[in-house]
């Protein structure tokens, strides 16, 4: 239990990647408060099961990480509750799939908000509390796309590239303060995010699924295998360890190869 009485926030987590990673924590003892959208029942029902199963405690927040103040105030609530956040994991995304000329601009402005905007937001308040404790970990759910394009996914990629330079520049800055900063950085994972953008890919290269799946999703992988939400969790609770207390501002890929071509 390496984290016993640490305790992580982790946004985005009321399913894919960032549910995955909360149930990690808790697996070796950290209090945990998830966030995300969905059912209030299906969530209260996810909230309860990681304290049934891991003996932790397990709070909901429902902040829109398109709101600075609501993301500053989960901050805030879960340091009143658990009395610190130890460990951020910055996971809320969302993907819109268009031609730039046709890229609506509502979507472009969300996209920069819940990809982006919403991790400087949740550092900026969680970063007082790390520095006073003389430890903390900010894990940063980036992407493949954080590192290399694709079209179509104009908002995406550079909220994503902009999250590896956010994540730096934290490095940087709290580098003698025994807070560490760094970004996973995955290829194709099998989530509700990867299933619910199919049917866009479909209209805009005119495709059936089988070969959004094969040619467009695992062209890029040259593993020809999603990665895992578990795999993805594990590389989360190492570098929330102490042995990963000399990794930072680093953006590890986790891509079956995709960003080695
Ligand atoms: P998902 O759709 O399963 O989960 C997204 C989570 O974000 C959900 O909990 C949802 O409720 C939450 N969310 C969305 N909008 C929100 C808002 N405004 N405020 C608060 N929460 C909000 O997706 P996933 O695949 O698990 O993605 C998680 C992260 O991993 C994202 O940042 C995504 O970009 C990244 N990622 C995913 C893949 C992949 O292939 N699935 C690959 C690389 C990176």
């Amino acid at each position: 239990m390496s984290l016993a009485s640490r305790t992580a926030v982790v946004t985005g987590s009321t399913s894919g990647i960032g549910l995955a990673i909360a149930r990690a924590l808790a697996g070796e003892g950290a209090n945990i408060v998830i966030n995300g959208f969905g059912d209030a029942a299906a969530i209260e029902a996810e909230r309860a099961k990681i304290e049934a199963d891991f003996g932790v405690k397990c709070g909901y927040s429902g902040a829109d990480m398109t709101k600075p103040a609501e993301i500053a105030g989960m901050i805030k609530d879960a340091e009143t509750a658990y009395g610190s956040v130890d460990i951020l994991v910055n996971n809320a995304g969302i993907q819109f799939v268009s031609p730039i000329e046709d890229f609506p601009l509502e979507k472009w402005d969300q996209i920069i908000a819940i990809n982006l905007s919403s991790a400087f937001h949740a550092i900026r308040a969680a970063v007082p509390g790390m520095k006073s404790r003389k430890w903390g970990r900010i894990v940063n759910t980036a992407s493949a796309h954080s590192l290399v394009a694709s079209p179509f996914k104009s908002a995406y990629v550079t909220a994503k590239h902009g999250l590896a330079g956010l994540s730096k520049t934290a490095a940087l800055e709290l580098a003698q303060f025994g807070v560490t900063s760094n970004c996973i950085s995955p290829g194709y994972v099998w989530t509700p995010l990867v299933e619910k953008q199919i049917p866009d890919t479909m209209k805009a290269r005119n495709l059936t699924k089988e070969q959004v799946i094969h040619d467009v999703l695992l062209a890029a992988q040259p593993t020809k295998q999603f990665v895992t939400v578990d795999q993805v969790a594990s590389l989360a609770v190492w570098l929330c360890s102490d042995a990963a207390s000399q990794v930072t501002g680093a953006n590890i890929s986790m891509d079956g190869g995709w960003t080695a071509e």
